[in-house]
């Protein structure tokens, strides 16, 4: 963890807001953009990140120094981390108790051999259950930046996005912002946005709650398409209006 110089947690009040898309569209662009990146998923239930990245099916390996992460390609600019790698079946689920989830989490946290980061980015599972706890209580002894809350615009994820706040607040971690996501659906013909989940919702929670207000995401089919398929959104969209949000 000393080795690493900026560790995020990507929080979101529910789950199917975009967490897991926001957590790998930003550790795929820091790479990119020439940081070393780790990409820690403790999503313990819901693991989706291997498939979003296309590493399903990938094992890690434990050696003396710690678990060494699976890394995006060649370059080793981007390294992940998931319950996933360690299931070996995808279709295993996690039935643990508090306590097991508690001790993988801190052997995630502390027996990686991440070697040295610019960012590492923690994927959580939404809520603000007792994982959040133990991983928000590990990384707390580490000189962690804070949390990025990611919400859909309308009222119902809001509202569970200020239970996250008042978490983070209780726990004194940090907010760096929030990202609203499914932020309208622009039609590729007429280019005319629909805001289908209302809208706005994150940008007014962030006023009154003040906090930064990161920026919106479109709904966006390509994005949905290269999480399935496990393809690099920006790689294989160059010239996508999505893109400059998601930067
Ligand atoms: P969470 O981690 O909050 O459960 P995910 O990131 O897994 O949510 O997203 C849920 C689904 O919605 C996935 O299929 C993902 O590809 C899709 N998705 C998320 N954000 C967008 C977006 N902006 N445009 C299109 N599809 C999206």
């Amino acid at each position: 963890m000393d080795k690493i110089k900026h560790k995020i947690l990507v929080l979101s009040g529910k789950g199917g807001v975009g967490k897991s898309t926001v957590s790998t569209q930003l550790a795929l662009y820091l790479s990119h953009i020439g940081k070393k990146v780790g990409l820690l998923d403790v999503d313990l239930c819901g693991p989706s990140i291997p498939k979003m990245l296309g590493l399903e099916n990938r094992e890690v390996h434990k050696y003396s120094d710690g678990w060494v992460p699976v890394y995006k390609d060649e370059t080793k600019s981007l390294g992940v981390i998931s319950i996933q790698f360690l299931l070996g079946d995808k279709d295993t689920p996690v039935i643990w108790r508090g306590p097991k989830k508690d001790s993988m989490i801190k052997q995630f946290i502390t027996d990686v051999s991440w070697g040295e980061l610019d960012y590492l980015i923690v994927d959580t599972p939404p809520g603000t259950s007792d994982e959040h706890l133990s991983i928000t209580q590990e990384l707390l002894k580490y000189n962690v930046d804070g949390a990025i809350l990611v919400t859909t615009p309308q009222g119902v994820a809001i509202s569970d996005v200020r239970k996250e706040i008042s978490f983070c607040r209780k726990l004194q971690l940090p907010i760096i912002g929030i990202v609203e996501n499914m932020s309208g659906y622009v039609c590729p013909h007429c280019s005319e946005c629909t805001n289908i989940f209302s809208s706005e919702g994150g940008r007014l929670l962030a006023e009154q709650a003040q906090i930064p207000f990161l920026g919106k995401l479109p709904i966006d089919p390509y994005l949905t398409a290269s999480a399935e398929k496990g393809i690099d959104y920006f790689k294989e969209y160059p010239n996508s209006s999505t893109l400059s949000a998601l930067k």
